[in-house]
Formats: C-alpha cells, sequence, structure tokens
C-alpha cells in the first residue's frame, strides 16, 4: 500500500467524517494492484483472479456439430413440400465422422455431439422423424441451420477467451477446461489476519461469565473473507489495552496482506484501537457518516492496510461489504468490481437520517404485480444479528433523504453475492 496523497493527511477530513463514497476511493486509491502471479491447478482456481488474458488457439466448439440426436440433412437443398422423404445413408456418433458428402435426398441419423457431415446444414430430431428401414419421413417445417453448433460459436480460435481480471467462478473454470487447461495464472492468494478486541468478549469453549458475550464477529469475518478466498489469520480476542493493540497490530502486518479488527474504535474509555494505529502506523480516518458503521478505522501498519471495524455485530457485516469488499477484490486483481444494487419500491416507511447513509437489512421479493418490493426486517439496532439472518439485502438510504415513504423507490444491496 502506498502512503502517498491526502489519505492520511487528517487536514483532508477537518469536519472528521466522510461519506461511504469518499471514503471508498480514499481507501481504494491506497491500495495497488497485485504484481505476484502463480500456477494453480484449475480444480483450484475457484474465487481466484486470472492475472492473464486466455487466448484460445482453436475453436470451441471444434466442428460444427449436433445439438440434438436426429438426422443430419441438407436443408437449402429442400424444396417446400408438405412432406419429405429421405434416404439414410449411415450413422454418426460423437467423436466419429462421416465419410462422404451428403446429397440433398440423403440424411445421416446423428447423436448429440457429432460432427455435421459435409453437404449437411440441418437436423432434424428423432421424434419428428418416422423411420422406416432405410427412410425418413417427415412433415415440420426446416429453418437451415436448426439444432445446429457452429464450430467456434462459444470461442473464436485467437480470441481472448477470458481477461486478466476475471474472477474465476464455475463457469470461468468450465471455460477455461473448454481450452484445455490444467493450470491458470492467478494472483496470489490474500492472507487476512482478523482479531476480535474487548474485554467482555469471551472465546468458545469457555464459561460465559455474567455481563460477558461470546465472540461474534471472528466468525462472521471468517466466513466472509472465505467467501472472498482469502486465507484467514486468527489472531484471536485481545484485551482492551492499548501496549496489547499495538504488539498484535505490528505482528498482524507482518504476517497477512491485510489486518482487521472489531470492536475498540469508538469514543468509550476504553476503546484503543486509534491510537494504538497511530502509534504504530498511519490511520487515515475513522468516522463515516452512515448507520450501522460509524466508527471505523482505516489506515495502514508499514505497508500492510488495516481496518478497524465497529464492534457491534451487524455493523461489522455491513461494514466489511462496504469497505472491506471493494478494497480485498482490487488487492485480489479483480478490475473494476462493482456492488450489486437494484431499484425496489419500498413497502413501508423507512427512517433514516440527513447527512447519513443508512443501511437497513431487508428482505426483497416480487409481489403479484410482478414489482421489485422491499420491507426491513423490523428492529434495526447494531446488534441485532438475527436481522442479517432475516435479510437477504441491505436497503440503501442515500444521504440526501432522512425518510423514505412507503411506494418510493430505495436502492437495494442483494446479499447473494457474497453471503
Ligand atoms: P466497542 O466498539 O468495542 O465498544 O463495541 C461495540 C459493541 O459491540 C459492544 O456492545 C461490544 O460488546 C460489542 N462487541 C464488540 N466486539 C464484539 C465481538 N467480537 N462479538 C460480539 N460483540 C462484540
Ligand atoms: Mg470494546
Amino acid at each position: 500500500m502506498s502512503r502517498t496523497g491526502n489519505c492520511f493527511d487528517p487536514a483532508a477530513n477537518p469536519g472528521g467524517m466522510f461519506t461511504v463514497t469518499e471514503s471508498i476511493a480514499r481507501i481504494l486509491a491506497q491500495i495497488a494492484k497485485p504484481t505476484q502471479v502463480e500456477m494453480v491447478a484449475l480444480s483450484q482456481a475457484h474465487n481466484r483472479v486470472l492475472a492473464q488474458d486466455e487466448v484460445s488457439s482453436f475453436n470451441v466448439p471444434q466442428h460444427t456439430n449436433s445439438a440434438m440426436d436426429g438426422y443430419a440433412i441438407c436443408a437449402e437443398h429442400l424444396s417446400s413440400q408438405e412432406s419429405y422423404t429421405l434416404t439414410v445413408v449411415g450413422q454418426v456418433f460423437a467423436g466419429g465422422a462421416f465419410n462422404g458428402t451428403l446429397a440433398p435426398d440423403e440424411a445421416v441419423e446423428i447423436m448429440t455431439g457429432a460432427a455435421l457431415p459435409a453437404g449437411a446444414d440441418s437436423i432434424v430430431i428423432r421424434e419428428a422423424v418416422e423411420r422406416d428401414v432405410n427412410q425418413i419421413a417427415f412433415s415440420d417445417a426446416v429453418k437451415i441451420g436448426q439444432h445446429v453448433r457452429q464450430k467456434g460459436e462459444d470461442i473464436k480460435a485467437g480470441s481472448v477467451a477470458l481477461s486478466a481480471g476475471c474472477l474465476i467462478r464455475p463457469q470461468e473454470q468450465g471455460l477455461l477446461a473448454s481450452l484445455g487447461k490444467q493450470q491458470v495464472g492467478v494472483f496470489k492468494q490474500l492472507s487476512v489476519a482478523i482479531f476480535s478486541t474487548g474485554d467482555e468478549v469471551v472465546a468458545q469453549g469457555q464459561p460465559l461469565p455474567e455481563n460477558c458475550i461470546y465472540d461474534t464477529n471472528r466468525f462472521t469475518l471468517t466466513g466472509l473473507l472465505q467467501r472472498m478466498g482469502c486465507h484467514v489469520v486468527d489472531l484471536g480476542i485481545i484485551e482492551d489495552s492499548q501496549a496489547s493493540m499495538e504488539r498484535v497490530l505490528s505482528s498482524a502486518a507482518t504476517q497477512a496482506d491485510m489486518v482487521i479488527s472489531s470492536g475498540g474504535v469508538s469514543m468509550g474509555k476504553a476503546d484503543y484501537i486509534k491510537q494504538a494505529l497511530e502509534a504504530v502506523g498511519d490511520i487515515a480516518f475513522w468516522r463515516v457518516a452512515m448507520r450501522p458503521g460509524r466508527p471505523l478505522a482505516f489506515g495502514a501498519v508499514g505497508d500492510t492496510p488495516f481496518f478497524g471495524l465497529p464492534g457491534n455485530p451487524v455493523a461489522v457485516m455491513v461494514t466489511f461489504l462496504q469497505f472491506v469488499q471493494p478494497t480485498l477484490r482490487k488487492m485480489m486483481g479483480q478490475l473494476d468490481w462493482q456492488p450489486h444494487k437494484m431499484s425496489a419500491i419500498a413497502q413501508e416507511t423507512i427512517k433514516s437520517r440527513e447527512g447519513r447513509i443508512d443501511y437497513s437489512r431487508g428482505v426483497y421479493r416480487i409481489n403479484d404485480q410482478g414489482e421489485l418490493v422491499v420491507r426491513t426486517t423490523g428492529a434495526q439496532g447494531s446488534g441485532i444479528l438475527t436481522s442479517m439472518i432475516q435479510a437477504n439485502c441491505l436497503i440503501e438510504i442515500k444521504e440526501q433523504y432522512s425518510e423514505v415513504e412507503a411506494g418510493d423507490r430505495v436502492l437495494i444491496q442483494p446479499f447473494s453475492d457474497l453471503l
């Protein structure tokens, strides 16, 4: 991470608060694209990002072939009739070939995936044909080229089949497989160190003392990071002390490509993340005009970017989605990533506050009129993690609105991307 620019200049943030959009822009401006490339087996390439363009040296498919089981015919030379009778002169299976050229009054029995015989241009499906020894009869009109897959219709020889910077999902894995790739060049897998803070936060497996809570955030963060294909370095729960936080921050930064903490960024007397980051690294900003998630520290320790997420479990997930996700995607090498957003009709009044962007947990669906509508999950406290379980999206209400009325359009961010 480069530390040029004004991201780390406190004067650039005089009011102490950035909008979400400004914050994302400032963060991304500090993040360099990856350079380290490694070869991985195609079967292991899921969720990695392609490091170079993949050019196909051949057509996919290699030969024009049949998309159905049936008969290959020369439709171009069939004169329009009530019904057709053709002589079956052979058979061709997938992987095989028919030797010879089809005449207009001939047909070749063909299986799905078999190369079209010379002279043939269309397929009549088996179900549409009456077969009598070596004759077929059919009466359906034939469209030239029907049920035929053209050579190179998926990928043309010499063309870029996949561009550098694309995320490898199952469909990209399949496409690379169709090019015969066994290995692909991808950007290095990211390693992300996480820790929780708070003297009241207890690890699973320990008894839960009164007034304490089990650690939620390391688990939501682990799941989110794993969904993004990152390796997680779990540093546990760190006590509320500046010295401990300085120690863990410094050591985490040497072990991982990014460090993420939760808790300890508010204004409370036990909130030490900001001071610890100032002591061992650089802090860029720590307040964003949003809810949930207003206290949010971003900075770096050495060259390692650091996010100090809020403590409340919903705020952790929301800030991860808005800030950490685009940052990781850039570090992974994914080009021009943007969150998916859709417009939906609010089914109820949703309160917000001017000057602050609100992310309510929402449930969207298609109503009886076929419209995309959305309601909230009810109480929106940033500690109510069940709201994330009921929800299938975040409802984004921008800074300029103090409220959305039933019937108004709102933007939603469906969870399907990552959750
Ligand atoms: P803080 O910003 O540290 O004051 O935390 C804000 C709220 O989030 C407090 O109620 C904390 O108890 C809670 N919290 C902080 N860390 C965690 C965690 N890892 N799991 C669950 N709740 C947490
Ligand atoms: Mg705390």
